[in-house]
């Protein structure tokens, strides 16, 4: 993946940050902001705790990345990607993408309800294999 390319797209300056904090959450997939600070930290010991939300909140404000929100579980943050559906294990914290046709659903939703849709989310929660 190239983080450049995707600031660049974004209209987003480029800093070693917002790259280290891109590489983070390709690799972990969905990351808690807590898990990207303790990470980041390793890269650049200086950065502070508001820092990494301002980058976090610049990212979003551009839809680069997505907060993935579930009951009972932190807030998690993944590149964007085509939409998806999440199963989240409410004791571990784990989130899975689920590919799922959640564009589909949200045309259905709008024929029969007559809304314009802005956001679709779709969340599945329940205990994965490890925490049984
Ligand atoms: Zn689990
Ligand atoms: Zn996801």
């Amino acid at each position: 993946m190239n983080y450049e390319l995707l600031l660049k797209q974004n209209n987003l300056k480029i800093t070693p940050q917002r790259l280290g904090i891109l590489q983070l959450m390709h690799e972990a997939g969905h990351i808690s902001i807590e898990e990207l600070f303790a990470s980041i930290k390793k890269q650049f010991s200086s950065i502070s705790l508001a820092t990494l939300y301002k980058n976090i909140n610049a990212m979003l404000e551009t839809s680069l990345i997505k907060e993935v929100k579930a009951p009972e579980v932190k807030a998690r943050y993944e590149i964007s990607k085509t939409p998806h559906a999440h199963l989240v294990c409410h004791v571990c914290g784990e989130f899975k993408d689920i590919h799922f046709d959640v564009v589909h659903v949200a045309h259905t939703i709008a024929d029969t309800s007559g809304y314009t849709i802005n956001d679709t989310s779709l969340i599945v929660s329940g205990t994965c294999p490890k925490c049984q």
